[in-house]
């Protein structure tokens, strides 16, 4: 099913750059070579990232005793295959919202990692009630080997009139490198220091294209995975993914849903 729709996106995108004569992206080769590049990646970081969908990661580091740190990030409504998920050590949830924190799944997921630590914004903190700990702007706490560390802090704007809640955005790092990764959740926060691996988003009704490529360029990881696309129909998902991969330097690659990918 997931090659499948691979080739189902790689497909469409041709087809809406078949159908743009005139238009930048028509005499440019088929979103599938972009998107998942055949190029030699420079560094190994000793990561593996597996997309739940949505903005669903589940990221293993490698420690050096061997033992691994795995954390899940934002298991959403719009998430599915965490569920069977154990040996957690840490859940980090960006914002209230469903599609990053189901509250009708989160207490089986918790139940079944009772040693994971649970992280979330101040405001999901107090929703969810012990032992969810809230992470302010500024707080560094370590998982295993990690260190994290909060960021940001507000959701992006939906629209004027309706209020801001609290975003927590995560930065992820260890001893050789401070960020190896970053979860903005639903924020364009740019932390101003070199991001490894950014899960960037590709879609959400607080932001355009142009935006999503603006903070690609911003951040301007080394490398990058959609999250955030579960809003789009996935034989669409083709106009993000070939923006965000035609219009920035970073080495941006589309994750298989459920299969782990070396980082
Ligand atoms: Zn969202």
């Amino acid at each position: 099913m997931a090659v499948g729709s691979t080739h189902a996106e790689s497909g469409m995108a041709s087809q809406i750059g078949g159908h743009c004569p005139g238009t930048a992206n028509a005499d440019q080769p088929a979103l599938g070579a972009m998107a998942n590049p055949q190029v030699a990646r420079s560094h190994n970081i000793g990561m593996e990232l597996t997309h739940f969908g949505h903005s669903c990661l589940l990221a293993q580091f490698k420690g050096d005793s061997g033992a691994d740190a795995t954390v899940l990030f934002d298991p959403g409504n719009f998430s599915h295959g965490f569920e069977g998920i154990t040996g957690l050590s840490a859940i980090l949830i960006t914002h209230q919202h469903p599609d990053h924190a189901d509250t009708a799944r989160l207490p089986a997921l918790v139940d079944a990692n009772p040693q994971a630590v649970l992280y979330a914004d101040p405001q999901t903190a107090a929703q969810l009630g012990e032992p969810w700990r809230a992470v302010h702007v500024g707080d560094a706490f370590s998982i295993d080997h990690l260190t994290v560390r909060g960021v940001g802090g507000r959701h992006a704007v939906i629209h004027p009139e309706i209020p801001v809640i609290d975003n927590i955005s995560y930065l992820i790092g260890d001893g050789s490198h401070a960020a190896r990764l970053m979860h903005p959740g639903d924020a364009l926060f740019t932390p101003g220091e070199p991001v490894d691996v950014l899960a960037t988003p590709a879609a959400a009704p607080w932001m355009k294209i142009s935006e999503a490529v603006d903070y690609l360029r911003a951040v301007a990881p080394t490398r990058a995975v959609p999250i955030h696309q579960a809003i789009i129909e996935p034989n669409a998902r083709g106009i993000y993914y070939g923006r965000l991969s035609e219009m920035t330097d970073t080495d941006f690659q589309v994750l298989e849903p459920e299969n782990g990918t070396e980082f």
